[in-house]
């Protein structure tokens, strides 16, 4: 596999950071990740913009526009022979010596890519429907910046694999945030699709974004509005969305059936939408 680590393609085995990277002492740092299809770049213009406020919220310097990322990345896919998967960047402030405080001098960023290969469509999890559990939301409070510091992500992805579950929905004052690495959906009983509006408690979510316009172009009801976890057990159906599952359809949640066991219809037709809309469009 070919990385990419500061304007240099190698070999992904032989890219190596500095011990003094800020990005590995502080998470000083943001990522970004979006998917490829038909060896495509998936809704990628929003990712880079996301990409790029990102950065511009902890204060690096974009060190790249739009136009060379996307040529960056899609050089990288080509390099990887990839045809159906993730593109990863992660930019952190630089390598200097260990103080929280910014570095004084001209630091560059350290810049990192690699891709994945991953089958986004024909995902077996996506036909039986995934299982969801909820946890606590342990993160910190500008969850809109999407920042390398993840460790709450992880504790809560290990709880959902130890639970036999794809997913972990985060809660926070009775309230679901969103998943450990995901936008999160309900359809109640009337029919609406609902999602929680954006605000520094959750990652403005590009999937979500390009789902709620398909909703809203098919006709399809939605409300953006706080979900309390004692919802879920009593919805239609449930889905998450993101650059990596795309719409995954729900059919568990804390070991509770949700209508019949199987992915709804309203998490299948979005589903249908998105790929059409993800083939269909480079960015
Ligand atoms: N929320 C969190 C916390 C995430 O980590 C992610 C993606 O990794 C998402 C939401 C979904 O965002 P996107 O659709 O841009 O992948």
């Amino acid at each position: 596999r070919t990385a990419y680590l500061n304007g240099t393609f190698l070999p992904l085995d032989e890219a190596r950071v500095p011990v003094m990277d800020r990005g590995f002492l502080f998470a000083d740092g943001i990522y970004e990740v979006a998917a490829v299809l038909g060896g495509r770049l998936v809704d990628n213009a929003a990712h880079l913009a996301r990409l790029d406020r990102s950065l511009s919220e902890i204060g690096i310097r974009n060190p790249h526009t739009a136009e060379e990322w996307e040529r960056l990345e899609t050089e990288l896919a080509t390099r990887n022979g990839l045809t159906e998967g993730l593109v990863y960047i992660q930019v952190t402030r630089g390598v200097a010596e260990r103080d929280f405080s910014f570095p004084k001098g001209a630091v560059a960023p350290t810049v990192t890519m690699f891709t994945q290969e991953k089958s986004i469509v024909a995902n077996p999890l996506a036909e039986t429907g995934a299982k969801a559990i909820t946890v606590p939301d342990l993160r910190w409070k500008r969850r809109d910046i999407k920042s390398v510091a993840l460790l709450a992500q992880v504790i809560a992805k290990q709880q959902a694999a130890e639970a036999g579950a794809a997913e972990a929905f985060m809660v926070e004052d009775g309230v679901v945030t969103e998943g450990s690495s995901s936008s999160v959906f309900i359809v109640t009983k009337a029919g609406a699709i609902v999602t929680r509006p954006l605000s520094h408690a959750l990652l403005p979510g590009i999937t979500r974004a390009a789902v709620l316009a398909l909703a809203a172009e098919t006709g399809l009801a939605f409300e953006e509005r706080l979900i309390n976890a004692r919802e879920l057990p009593e919805a239609a159906e449930a889905f998450y969305t993101s650059a990596s599952a795309f719409v995954m359809p729900v059919v568990e949640i804390d070991g509770q059936t949700l209508g019949d066991g199987r992915p709804g219809p309203v998490a299948r037709r979005l589903r249908e939408l998105y790929f059409a809309f993800a083939e269909g469009r480079r960015s």
